[in-house]
């Protein structure tokens, strides 16, 4: 977190009753000030709420909170800094996202609030929005995929021949064994990934390539990160369980989002028919991004325009990829004002 901001951790309890925690971002000395929003910032698959907060003079939370914002960050069951599970993306719609957004809401005493999505964060979110679990919520941004995954043809391949075959041996892949490798299997596979990925010497950013495509880097580009956010993004990946990458390699081959489980709250298939929200939704895609393709965003913004009732908006943005949207040093410039002006607008 910068100098001048502190954090409030305000935990919730899930629907089925597991506990994570919401980080609300305080500037000193500012408590009283009334903020003109409550945004709720939510991360993606095998990182944690401090992804949106890497090391650059103005994160997006900064921006968040120069322009006004009440910023909240959500920490649900994928969050490393939570004990690991082999949650599923129903999961955090059902149990998570509801209960975190009632949390909020009934901290600040609002009636509604808006939202910034990344990855998972964005498909669990989008899950729970279409199946009409979050009408308290009128606005979100979404980052690199939402309804309809679509991702490169060689990052499939990978997870048929080389994560399924894996998980006979570990339940989990997790970029930081670069730090530390804590069993025979770790140390193998971050042995391969240290022949096969040559394209830095920082391990967790090569594992991270592995762990999450076919990239090198998959998330990134190192032209758009700086050295301190190169060094920093060392601490926050962990464990992302393989049963992740099988419900996502379903999704992927349907064309949209398929649940894991039946619950009863969703809609018989995602990303066809009316969606249950009237939230205005800005999808933003790096054009360089190789863990998503761009189309992910443009299909499920042919679907909203089609099929929904709200405002919808698609900004492809070109040079960044996945998590560079966030973390780059010049993404307060070439990022962050789409993001503001989605959340001022609706
Ligand atoms: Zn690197």
């Amino acid at each position: 977190m910068t100098a001048d901001t502190h954090d409030e951790v305000v935990p919730f309890e899930a629907a089925d009753g597991r506990t994570a925690n919401l980080l609300h971002v305080v500037r000193t000395g500012a408590e009283s000030v009334p903020a003109k929003a409550a945004v709720l910032l939510v991360h993606g698959a095998g990182v944690r709420a401090n992804i949106f907060r890497a090391a650059v003079p103005i994160t997006v939370v900064d921006a968040l909170l120069d322009d006004g914002f009440d910023v909240w960050l959500e920490n649900w069951r994928a969050s490393i800094d939570l004990p690991p599970s082999q949650w599923t993306l129903d999961q955090a719609a059902v149990f998570d996202h509801p209960a975190a957004v009632a949390k909020v809401l009934e901290h600040t005493g609002r009636d509604s609030l808006k939202a910034v999505v990344h990855c998972q964060g964005s498909t669990s979110f989008m899950m729970a929005a279409a199946s009409g679990l979050l009408p308290e919520v009128t606005t979100i941004v979404s980052n690199a995929v939402s309804l309809h995954p679509v991702i490169p043809p060689l990052a499939k391949l990978k997870i048929d021949w080389f994560h399924r075959p894996v998980r006979a041996l570990t339940r989990y892949l997790d970029p930081h064994w670069g730090v530390e490798a804590p069993d025979a299997i770790a140390a193998a596979i971050t042995g391969w990934v240290r022949l096969t990925h040559r394209e830095c010497a920082n391990t967790v950013c090569r594992l991270s390539s592995f762990t999450y495509g076919v990239g090198h880097p998959t998330l990134w580009s190192h032209s758009l990160l700086n050295d301190a956010t190169h060094e920093w993004l060392k601490n926050e990946f962990g464990p992302v369980p393989l049963s992740f990458f099988f419900q996502m390699s379903r999704c992927v081959d349907a064309g949209y989002l398929v649940p894991a489980q039946r619950f009863p709250q969703f809609p018989d298939r995602f990303g066809t028919g009316a969606p249950r929200t009237d939230a205005a939704i800005t999808l933003l895609a790096g054009e360089e991004n190789r863990c998503y393709l761009p189309e992910s965003q443009q299909r499920t913004f042919d679907y909203l325009t089609a099929n929904g009732r709200g405002q919808y908006a698609l900004h492809v943005v070109p040079r960044y990829g996945h998590l560079d949207m966030f973390m780059g040093k010049d993404a307060s410039r070439d990022v962050f004002p789409l993001i503001l002006d989605a959340l001022r607008t609706n």
